[in-house]
Formats: structure tokens, sequence, C-alpha cells
């Protein structure tokens, strides 16, 4: 056996590994900010937020032992809140489509944590899906 690992405060003992490079993933705070003016500090999303150190993963889990869900990073004015008007802080998670043929996905500010499906206007280019 080698040296005991220190646990090193705050961070979690089940890190789970990045899907890419299989570093351990780091914490990713994110926080909603929005409507807590009246009521109360920024509070943490209800996801658990995830990145890689090495930059090439980013992502959620809902609670420990949950699949981990990635996001991708959105560019240029798609990436600009609409709501707090930070530059590419949006991320979208994995398209799906409803039965009616649309397809739509998930998009989350990272600044000030506001989610919302939203109807995307092209379908995703089928590259990258398994299956
Ligand atoms: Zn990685
Ligand atoms: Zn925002």
């Amino acid at each position: 056996m080698g040296p005991a690992a220190e646990p090193r405060d705050g961070a979690p003992v089940d890190a789970p590994r990045c899907p890419r490079c299989a570093r351990e993933l780091a914490v990713l705070e994110v926080y909603s900010t929005r409507n807590r003016w009246g009521g109360g500090p920024p509070r943490l999303r209800q996801e658990q937020w995830w990145q890689c150190p090495a930059g090439d993963w980013l992502g959620y889990r809902h609670a420990d032992g949950d699949p981990l869900r990635p996001v991708r990073r959105l560019a240029g004015a798609e990436g600009d809140c609409f709501f707090c008007g930070d530059e590419e802080c949006n991320v979208a998670g994995v398209p799906w489509q409803q039965e009616d043929g649309s397809w739509h996905d998930w998009l989350v500010c990272l600044s000030c944590g506001t989610s919302n499906p939203r109807r995307l206007r092209f379908p995703p280019p089928p590259d990258g899906a398994p299956g």
C-alpha cells in the first residue's frame, strides 16, 4: 500500500473521473444569483457540476453515482447570457428530439445559474452521437 491519501479540505471523496482523459474532475460551483435580491444570497444549483483540470470536459450529474452528463460551451452571441449579460458563459447539454421531430437542448449560464430549455432551429450534427 502506498502512503495514505490525505483528505483535502472541501474536496469530495468520490470525485468522478474525466470521461476523456481519466483525470479526477474538479468541482465547479454554479450559483443561482438571479431573483435572489430580495430574498437571500446566491444559492448553489441542485446539480453537481464538474470540470476537468485539463479543460477537455465539462458537465454535471444530479447526484452521487448518477451518470455524468456532458455540456458544451457556446461561443459567440449564443454563449452570451440573456439574463445577466456575461459573455460566453452559457453551456448547453446534449440535444434531444421530441415526438414532433423538433430538437431541444438545455441552456445553462455558469455565471448566474439561470437554466432554460430551448428549441433548436436546426438539428444537431450527427457526429459524436454514439449509436
Ligand atoms: Zn479530461
Ligand atoms: Zn447569466
